[in-house]
């Protein structure tokens, strides 16, 4: 079967990786930036800004990768710009063929005008309902805290305190190298007292052992990232001889990976396309799931990370429906609302697909 453009844009999709502050249209940032009187953008031409954007994040490191965030933050420092672009989000997944979608973002950075946390967690809630109002979208929030500050025990309290109002779970992000997750062990301890949900960004611009304190120290459920869990994995001729303990706990708990392959080439985590560990994990059946990271900055889409999947690893639409299904179980919705979605739309969605194409 041909797996064209169309093809998989029309598949259900559900993406567990995609930060707030990463995915705005270019347009919106020049809108956000004249309504805030925000002069720093580099241009105020769309399309010249969506190149500022890719260019700047295509540079092969993660601080750099990082850069382009200064921008995004500062245009969405109240409640109406930060309620659109939750709500931009949820049209621009759904078009894309998005069915569920977790999106991600750190309060800390949106006070400056003077909301609260609060005022911001709940514009963003308000555009994702909205979102799910118009477009049948379905969609949760992470709370972010960040590695090199001092307030994730602070941010853990206010994930759980919105758990009833669209809260699904909480992240650790930011740059790992020299803040090892350990550090914030309260607030994972606190979220774990509170039988919440953990994902943690681990192994993509360090090591292993990031992965492991994700896991073992702070409860991870699921691992942002992932990629370096290659490093306790031999691999001969292309193929995993031996998994390490690490590896061979993270297959056999069924931890899931968020792997956001685009992002991972531009931030350096991987060299290419072809050298990412992709391949490895999925032969050796790890839970991986595919997601965008931040579709502004590394222009792309749920659909460019499936053709990029395709292309590169020559995965079919069995391995598409597999994988889809993969990424609703380890969602952070309850456990009938999961299913609801794998049995009611999903699965029709792909069965659709399979007929459609069987009659061409
Ligand atoms: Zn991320």
């Amino acid at each position: 079967m041909k797996l064209d453009h169309g093809v998989l844009k029309s598949l259900p999709k559900v993406l567990l990786h995609e930060h707030l502050d990463g995915v705005l249209r270019p347009k919106t940032v020049i809108t956000l930036a004249r309504n805030a009187r925000y002069d720093r953008l580099p241009t105020e031409d769309p399309e010249e800004l969506a190149r500022w954007f890719h260019q700047g994040a295509n540079q092969g490191s993660l601080p750099k990768y990082l850069e382009g965030f200064a921008h995004t933050i500062a245009v969405m420092q109240s409640e109406e710009a930060l309620e659109r672009v939750a709500y931009e989000q949820a049209e621009d997944l759904s078009r894309d063929g998005v069915v569920y979608f977790e999106t991600r973002f750190a309060p800390i950075f949106h006070t400056r005008e003077g909301l609260s946390h609060q005022q911001v967690v709940s514009a963003v809630l308000k555009g994702l309902e909205r979102g799910q109002k118009d477009f049948g979208i379905s969609s949760g929030l992470l709370i972010c805290a960040m590695r090199n500050m001092e307030v994730s025990l602070e941010m853990a309290e206010l994930a759980v305190d919105f758990r009833e109002r669209g809260v699904v779970g909480f992240d650790l992000a930011g740059e790992e190298g020299g803040y090892p997750p350990k550090k914030h062990v309260d607030a994972f301890h606190y979220i774990q007292r509170k039988n919440f949900n953990i994902t943690i960004h681990a192994g993509e611009g360090f090591g292993k052992e990031s992965i492991w304190q994700a896991i073992q120290y702070c409860g991870a459920h699921r691992i942002g990232h992932g990629t370096r869990l290659i490093d306790d994995i031999a691999v001969a001729d292309g193929k995993a001889v031996k998994l390490g303990d690490l590896a061979q706990y993270v297959l056999d708990k069924r931890i899931p990976l968020e792997i956001c392959l685009i992002s991972n080439v531009h931030t350096g985590a991987a060299r290419s396309l072809s050298e990412h560990p992709f391949k490895i994990f999925y032969q050796e059946k790890f839970r991986v799931t595919l997601n965008t990271d931040n579709r502004l900055m590394s222009d792309t889409t749920m659909t460019k990370e499936f053709e990029a999947a395709r292309d590169t690893f020559g995965l079919s639409l069995e391995d598409f429906e597999k994988m889809t299904i993969n990424a609703m179980k380890s969602a952070f919705l309850p456990y009938d609302q999961r299913c609801d979605l794998i049995y009611s739309v999903i699965k029709p969605g792909y069965a659709k697909v399979r007929n459609t194409q069987a009659m061409k």
